[in-house]
């Protein structure tokens, strides 16, 4: 089974746009011929002046701004209009240079690859455009463009938020509005999460979106993004009503906002006429639902008697939040159940969009299996054809391995994904490990793993080597495992960059205050653990960082990128990308509730393990996994990169043992038809 060719609809890709430095002393534009979806930034590297703009601007932030407003990295290229200008600021960087250089020489050795890209692409794009193709690109790319929406929030708080900061980057509010893209189908709140430029406090429950400039309407963060479309908004807060629960029960009604599921918009509390004693202005509301079915694009039909109906359901209300408030054992005030009652429904309707998510990572997550021995359990992913991926420090334990051989039993159980277990199957491992390192690799980079072999020899699933990625910067990303051992879980959860590490780890300390102590003394008690904890902290170590519920027992699961964009038959849909593999976090024992804890969780980069797999392959002669593996890298672009490096890496070693494991290497390229594509790559890294 081989991945669908990543970029084989180029040909049905096409459209034109500029950018300009926004920069005053940076006088550079240029115009881009995009040929294949990808994100922005991706599809800008390709364009040599913007290299060299990014030369010049070396160590800085980069900013997008398109005709709507700030975009991200990851914003597809699709949605940039035809004839469009992208504008580019730039500016200085703000704390932690350690991980921003390392993410730079990244960034660099992508650009680099994308160069490659590019020249192959040249030729064919001037055939595209000669035999006249426009019209027809025109359509597919209209297709692609049609799966997203589009919408606005402003950089500066509204109502209830003026002062706070909406944003993780100060600096980045004089770039208002953000554009904000979605797919389908997505909520505001997921659509929010996934940009990664709003911070936490965004997220709060009581949050909403004021429609700016009317400020008549706004949204919850539980609402469809469809209705979201090309609208401005102002991320603003819920009156606080909790000093107005005395006030009449009517109002109060109105003040709060409450909504059922389908409901997406309601009169603003700033507008008097709304909260009269009949509740929100009749008017008001025919024209929010007349809205609403404009988009469903159905013939609207006034609904008769609609301000007695209203006041029938606000009747009705007060027995209902009664009857609410005598579920609770302890005394709540009627805005305390409102705020309960809203948790209950806006947890609803999230749940409902993760379900297409979820689809989408069946397949990835059947891969995921549970490794155990006598004395530890842990997760394991298949990597590629009967090799399984997992943390090296499972095996740490005295005794666990004598040189490279297992002396414990080893198993992965697949399928084990129901309490009951029906359907799994377990296999034993074979007791010589394939590779195995932990602690710090020849790079100083923090490295933890280690591949086992199953003992049968059947025919698996792909694996996810197949779907390596790299790590992104921001957004969300879900982790796959057996947490305590258990069956098979998935958490959502999103990226903390480096310069939010600090701020999570005191938030988490605030929130837990009586735990503190224990904290201190989990964290400082072992001084390895207290030193690693304070490089994570400044950014040092090349990890990714996030908090999530899987901690105990789900080391060595898969972090998924859900948001990389794919293109498959010309229409872009989210393919999922493993970019990394849970490792560890910082727990400790909870004072008050005896549970397990933990500050902040970390993943080691694919990237990193499948650097020093290939390195350790080489230097253990283990020539045959190392074409298996080689084989399976033809198929994506990151890990033919990889290749490449790999055989730069032997070749000035010299060692005549290199030269016949270098000519098998070239030989498995070859027979895949890409000799001349990893010659021209490998000139280009050199
Ligand atoms: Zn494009």
């Amino acid at each position: 089974m081989k991945m669908p060719e990543p970029h084989n609809n180029k040909e049905e890709h096409y459209h034109l746009f500029s950018f300009s430095s926004g920069d005053t002393a940076l006088k550079y534009n240029g115009e881009i011929t995009c040929t294949e979806p990808g994100n922005i930034l991706e599809v800008l590297k390709r364009n040599e002046i913007f290299r060299e703009l990014m030369d010049k601007v070396e160590g800085r932030e980069v900013v997008i701004v398109n005709q709507k407003g700030a975009i991200v990295e990851h914003f597809p290229c699709c949605l940039i209009k035809k004839d469009e200008t992208l504008v580019i600021y730039t500016l200085p960087k703000t704390e932690t240079p350690a991980i921003d250089g390392k993410r730079e020489l990244e960034q660099g050795k992508e650009v680099e690859q994308g160069k490659e890209v590019e020249q192959g692409k040249e030729v064919e794009q001037g055939k595209e455009v000669e035999q006249g193709k426009e019209v027809e690109q025109g359509k597919e790319l209209e297709q692609q463009k049609s799966t997203f929406v589009t919408f606005c929030v402003e950089a500066k708080g509204g109502k209830y938020m003026t002062g706070k900061e909406i944003l993780k980057k100060k600096k980045h509010k004089k770039y208002s509005p953000l554009c904000i893209y979605a797919k389908h189908g997505d909520t505001v709140k997921s659509a929010l999460e996934s940009d990664g430029r709003f911070s936490d406090i965004v997220f709060e429950k009581t949050c909403i979106l004021h429609e700016v400039p009317q400020n008549r309407t706004h949204i919850v963060m539980s609402t469809v993004v469809n209705s979201a479309k090309d609208r401005k908004f102002q991320i603003a807060k819920m009156e606080q009503t909790r000093k107005k629960a005395s006030a009449t029960t009517k109002s109060n009604i109105s003040d709060t906002g409450f909504k059922s599921e389908g409901d997406t918009t309601q009169p603003s509390q700033s507008n008097p006429n709304s909260t009269s004693e009949e509740g929100p202005s009749v008017e008001n509301m025919t024209q929010e639902r007349q809205e609403i079915q404009a988009n469903k694009k159905q013939k609207y039909i006034p609904m008769p008697d609609s301000r007695e109906i209203l006041q029938i359901l606000h009747n009705q209300f007060k027995g209902l939040l009664d009857h609410m408030k005598s579920r609770y054992p302890q005394e709540k005030s009627e805005s305390e159940v409102i705020e309960l009652m809203r948790e209950e429904f806006g947890k609803k309707s999230e749940g409902f969009t993760e379900v297409y998510r979820l689809t989408e990572l069946a397949e990835v997550t059947t891969s995921v299996c549970k490794v155990e021995h006598e004395l530890i359990e842990g997760t394991g992913f298949l990597l590629f054809d009967n090799f399984i991926l997992t943390n090296g420090h499972l095996f740490k334990d005295e005794g666990v391995l004598v040189g490279k051989t297992l002396s414990l039993p080893t198993t992965v159980t697949f399928n084990f994904d129901t309490p009951h277990g029906s359907g799994q199957w377990k296999v034993n491992v074979k007791p010589e490990v394939v590779a195995l390192q932990y602690g710090v690799d020849r790079w100083k980079r923090q490295v933890d793993y280690a591949i086992l072999e199953m003992e049968i020899d059947e025919k698996f699933p792909p694996g996810l080597l197949q779907k390596y990625g790299p790590v992104p910067q921001t957004g969300g990303i879900y982790i796959v495992g057996h947490p305590d051992g258990g069956f098979k879980k998935m958490d959502y959860t999103t990226i903390i960059e480096v310069e939010q590490r600090n701020a999570a780890g005191s938030k988490h300390l605030g929130e837990n205050q009586s735990s503190i102590l224990l904290i201190k003394e989990s964290i400082g008690g072992n001084e390895l653990d207290k030193e690693f904890y304070e490089q994570i902290m400044q950014g040092k170590p090349d990890v990714l960082t996030y908090n999530t519920f899987c901690f105990n027992g789900a080391s060595g699961s898969p972090v998924i990128n859900p948001s990389h964009c794919q293109v498959i038959n010309g229409i872009p849909v989210y393919g999922c990308q493993v970019i990394a593999m849970h490792t560890g976090g910082f727990s400790y024992k909870c004072k008050e509730t005896h549970e397990t804890q933990s500050v902040i969780e970390y993943a080691i980069p694919l990237r990193t393990i499948l650097e020093n797999v290939l390195v350790y392959l080489v230097e253990t002669k283990n020539v045959q996994t190392l074409l298996k593996f080689t084989d399976v890298a033809m198929e994506n672009p990151h890990l033919f990169e990889l290749i490449a490096r790999l055989i730069i890496h032997m070749v000035p070693t010299g060692k005549p043992e290199y030269t016949d494991i270098s000519k098998r290497i070239w030989d498995t390229i070859s027979q895949s038809g890409k000799r001349d594509e990893m010659l021209q790559l490998i000139c280009k890294l050199n």
